[in-house]
């Protein structure tokens, strides 16, 4: 197991005090890392900027080489990293291994596309007598700061249009889930010139407050919390740091009377709980139509209680454990509060799912209302909430009434109704008859207090470059 930080060309172990990396399927601990000092963090902040000149002299088609040989190499270690991911974060090696590594590798081939074929607006004579054009260049540092529900794609989602775009970067992973980035250390120091990625592990509260403080640093592109997104504008604020922010989710779903009931089932079944519901676009706020609710509370329920997880062959698990003993007891602690309120039903679920390791059941929570806790904040577990609605405007207004704006999605087989919700819903990505489904072409990212900037597509390359005017006067 690769355990050494990469600061410039050098493998170092942290000097600070020691993190414990738990398998989330049993508690033990698999490895004891120390974070970095600061003299550390300001080591691997120099080699990013001794780095900058050259890299972002690169061309397009240099740096697209090195992003197709860092697909190329993790694809062909894809069996080692997906154990290692699976170890670090409980999940099933299936979905680790067959979603999570091909949409990763497809992510570093897409940008090392998409940085080839970045337009502009046309150059041009707009004042008589000098010529304008566009450039889209590098923004300098980039601090990249990832959560532990996806490691590896974050990483990726993160590093590809950074690098693509000319930047360099320090990239922090999540301090409890950091194993498949340190993996990612070796393999990136094998193919990309020193300094232009570097890799410091730490406590967000120590390593990740020095990065976002960081006077050298030009940009933070974090993952993670509002109230963590907060500190990063906070602390941006002092310097007028480019910021990207993809913070938390509570996406709303929408299933009107005539959707096909099936299929939303078993939509739900699989989108809400994925990952064990530690993803920021779960589905688990369902507002479910009048005519369709009983049928659809009394078969969800039913669903959702043949999910597979904890047995003892990992290939039949459909979901894993929460990452930690605390995620899981804040998930049981919102369930406990919602099964207090007297017009809330636990229909499926409820309870932590074994005595050793942080599961926690599938959990359907019926007969919810707007004002609940359960419906307004995010759980972050595998808890999916249904209440009852009637009417359109009803049904999209509570679905707007959130701070959250990441994802949503709406289920009916009458595409004026879907296409109506889908132009007044008040979030990053509105799904129709599907849920959960991402493409690297497509943009992720929020509005509202889910944040702003994008991930995957041009959008994110845009993100990470500025746009820049370069005029001749032709004297
Ligand atoms: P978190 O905010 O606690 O941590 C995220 C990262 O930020 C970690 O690396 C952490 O060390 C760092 N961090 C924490 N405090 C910091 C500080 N003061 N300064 C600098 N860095 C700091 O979040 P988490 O618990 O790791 O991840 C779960 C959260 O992430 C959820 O709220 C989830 O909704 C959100 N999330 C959002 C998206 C999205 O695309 N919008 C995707 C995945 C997760």
């Amino acid at each position: 197991m690769d355990t050494q930080m990469l600061i410039g060309g050098r493998f170092e172990a942290g000097t600070e005090s020691e993190e414990h990396i738990l398998n989330p399927k049993t508690g033990e601990t698999v490895a004891d890392l120390p974070e970095a000092s600061h003299a550390q963090i300001d080591a691997a902040v120099d080699a990013a900027e001794k780095s900058y000149l050259a890299w972002s002299m690169t061309t397009p088609g240099e740096r697209s080489g090195y992003l197709l040989k860092i697909a190329d190499a993790i694809e062909a270690d894809a069996d080692a990293f997906a154990a290692l991911e699976a170890l670090n974060c409980g999940k099933p090696i299936n979905a680790v291994r067959n979603d999570e590594i091909p949409a990763i590798v497809d992510c570093w081939r897409f940008f090392a596309g998409a940085v080839r074929s970045m337009t502009a607006t046309v150059a041009g004579e707009y004042l008589p007598g000098h010529t304008s054009m566009i450039r889209r260049d590098p923004i300098g540092i980039v601090g990249s700061i990832a959560p532990w529900n996806y490691p590896l794609m974050m990483m990726a989602w993160k590093l590809a249009p950074a690098i693509a775009g000319g930047n360099t970067v320090v990239f922090k992973p999540s301090e409890q889930t950091p194993l498949t980035a340190l993996k990612m250390a070796g393999l990136l120091a094998g193919i990309l010139p020193e300094g232009v990625v570097n890799i410091v592990l730490g406590r967000g509260e120590t390593v990740g407050n020095a990065l976002i403080n960081h006077p050298k640093i030009n940009m933070v592109s974090i993952t993670g919390d509002v109230a963590t997104g907060k500190k990063v504008l906070a602390a941006a604020a002092k310097s007028v740091k480019r910021t990207h922010l993809e913070l938390g989710g509570k996406a709303p779903v929408i299933v009107y009377d005539d959707a096909d009931l099936e299929a939303v089932v078993n939509g739900i079944r699989a989108f809400g709980y994925y990952n064990a519901g530690q993803d920021c676009t779960a589905a688990c706020r369902i507002y479910a139509e009048k005519g369709i609710y009983d049928r659809f509370v009394a078969e969800l329920s039913a669903a959702v209680s043949t999910i597979r997880y904890n047995q003892p062959d990992d290939t039949e698990n459909e979901i894993g454990p929460l990452i930690s003993k605390r995620q899981r007891d804040r998930v049981a602690s919102f369930v406990e509060r919602a099964s207090d309120v007297k017009h809330i039903e636990i229909v499926t679920g409820g309870a932590s799912g074994s005595d050793n390791g942080f599961f926690f059941q599938p959990t359907v929570i019926a007969g919810a209302t707007q004002e609940d806790e359960i419906v307004r904040r995010e759980v972050f577990g595998p808890v999916v909430s249904v209440t009852r609605f009637t009417g359109e405007a009803q049904a999209i207004g509570w679905a707007n009434d959130s701070d959250y704006g990441l994802a949503s999605s709406v289920w009916t087989k009458d595409i004026s109704k879907a296409m109506r919700a889908a132009a007044r819903l008040q979030y990053g990505c509105t799904w129709i008859n599907t849920h959960f489904m991402l493409c690297n072409e497509m943009p992720h990212g929020g509005v509202k207090q889910s944040g702003y900037g994008k991930d995957m597509s041009v959008y994110a390359l845009e993100d990470y470059t500025a746009v820049r005017h370069v005029m001749i006067n032709h004297g």
